[in-house]
């Protein structure tokens, strides 16, 4: 064995790692996969298997039953044959080195789909077809997700995309929103429909990073060529989290000519984002038009009515029933986003399993997810307009009477209080809560420092402050 060969397994079990990480959605997950992966000794390439040895029969187990699938997936993305079986054994004499047998290479070839279990393979699709994907959640269909106000245009979308892939009106379909807000569950369930209706449709789902952790490994292995016909091949192009894509300006050359080469040929691209095209500010404007002329929707955090919704959708599933009223209580204090929903739910549902008859009355509740609530008003993101109507209503104004020019005190007030929220309670700059509010520069930095002054004097008024704060869901601090 050469050096050469070990340094190169050692480069598609670095890339693997990274690409497998770059799928975890968040930091939680992303910890485990680590602690798991660092117990993980060597890792051997061989022409029918690759295994993996790892310190502990116990990490041995839980690596095979966890994350087969995916790892299977992110060895196959970085290079390693999808036909070689991935077995994991325990190593007692636990050496961490990294082997590659001489006869296993990094195949030049475009390499084989990945197996997954979740969805049915294209079982036909002919080599020279094949692409490189990341599993698709089974679970995230169109079925599973609950419309609402917040959503409806995005879905509609999506719908009209699984129905007609390829339509010039829907081509592009960038769909963007805050995180945890379903944009990932709708692009999967247009390639889980998609591939229901039609096996044989060659789906590729991938995040923009792992597009960039490819792209960078094709450059160092001279692989360019294999990397663009694998794109190239796919017949839906599902690309999520788009943001990352800003981190390297040759990756947005390549995913550039992809896009135009798919594009002209009626293949449908969907994309997903943090935010609009136009705020993505290290892309390249003429990505940027190319998305903007498609479709673009976007995913609002959903209102109360969605949120209980998600939440009796999401209770159905679980083995023990959860009282009406205790997923009015999680609707109504969990606002910022559906993952942090789901996983108060699943706070709820275990102290349920544990103990059945336990009396979860709004103390104990409030006791059970003190931290998520508190997280809650950490991590909400506050728009302006939602500040602007709770001030209005507090000083019993109207939101007109706010935005207006109108000097009379109490709107005067209102108005600055509003502007103060805003500077001080949102991440927005000045110039756009100018533009929030219609008003200049100055106008905006006036309002609030004269808020700041009354605040240190005025009692009155720091109890209003507390009172819309409370309403706003945030705490004073
Ligand atoms: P994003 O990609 O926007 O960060 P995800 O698609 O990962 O968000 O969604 C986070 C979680 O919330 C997933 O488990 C998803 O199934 C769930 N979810 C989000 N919106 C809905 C919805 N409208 N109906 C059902 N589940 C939803
Ligand atoms: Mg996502």
């Amino acid at each position: 064995m050469t050096t050469q060969t070990a340094q190169s397994t050692e480069k598609i079990w670095s890339l693997a790692k990274n690409i497998y990480l770059s799928t975890l959605q968040d930091e939680s997950e992303r910890n485990h996969a680590e602690l798991y992966f660092g117990m993980i000794s060597g890792v051997e390439i061989f022409p029918e298997e690759c295994r993996i040895s790892t310190t502990t029969a116990f990490a041995a187990d839980f690596l095979r039953e966890n994350y087969s699938e995916r790892l299977k997936s992110s060895l196959n993305l970085a290079g390693v044959d999808a036909n070689l079986a991935l077995n994991f054994v325990v190593d007692t004499t636990a050496k961490r080195e990294l082997h590659l047998t001489p006869s296993s290479t990094v195949p030049s070839q475009v390499p084989a789909p990945s197996l997954h279990k979740e969805i049915p393979s294209a079982p036909t699709v002919k080599s020279a077809q094949m692409i490189s994907t990341l599993p698709l959640e089974e679970n995230y269909t169109f079925e599973s997700f609950v419309e609402g106000q917040s959503n409806s245009w995005a879905l509609a979308a999506a719908r009209g995309v699984s129905k007609y892939p390829g339509q010039k009106n829907y081509n592009p379909l960038f769909i963007h929103g805050g995180t945890g807000l379903g944009k990932t569950h709708l692009m999967q369930a247009i390639g889980n429909e998609i591939r229901r209706n039609n096996p044989q449709t060659n789906i590729c789902y991938i995040t923009a990073e792992t597009f960039l952790n490819e792209f960078v490994n094709a450059l160092q292995n001279k692989e360019k060529e294999a990397f663009r016909l694998r794109y190239r091949s796919a017949d839906v192009l599902l690309v999520d989290d788009i943001q990352f894509l800003q981190r390297g300006t040759q990756c947005q050359e390549e995913f550039f000519n992809t896009f135009n080469d798919l594009t002209t040929r009626h293949k449908q691209i969907v994309m997903t984002s943090d935010v609009a095209p136009k705020k993505l500010p290290s892309l390249e404007q003429r990505l940027i038009s190319r998305f903007e002329g498609g479709m673009v929707q976007e995913i609002e955090a959903p209102g109360y009515e969605t949120r209980l919704a998600i939440l009796q959708k999401k209770a159905e599933l679980l083995d023990h029933s959860v009282p009406l009223h205790v997923l009015q209580f999680l609707a109504e204090h969990i606002k910022s986003h559906v993952r942090a929903i789901e996983g108060a739910l699943a706070k709820v549902h275990i102290a349920i399993s544990s103990n059945p008859t336990i009396q979860l009355t709004t103390e104990a509740l409030s006791t059970l997810l003190k931290d998520v609530i508190e997280n809650e008003s950490k991590l909400r993101k506050l728009t302006i307009r939602e500040i602007q109507e709770v001030v209005a209503k507090k000083f019993s104004v109207t939101l007109a009477q706010i935005l207006s020019n109108d000097r009379t005190q109490t709107f005067v007030t209102a108005r600055q209080m509003a502007m103060y929220i805003s500077r001080k309670y949102t991440p927005m700059s000045v110039k756009q809560i100018g533009k929030e509010f219609d008003k200049q520069h100055p106008t905006i930095v006036h309002g609030w420092k004269t808020i700041a002054r009354r605040l240190d004097v005025e009692s009155d008024l720091r109890e209003t402050l507390t009172e819309i704060l409370n309403d706003l869901g945030i705490s004073n601090n």
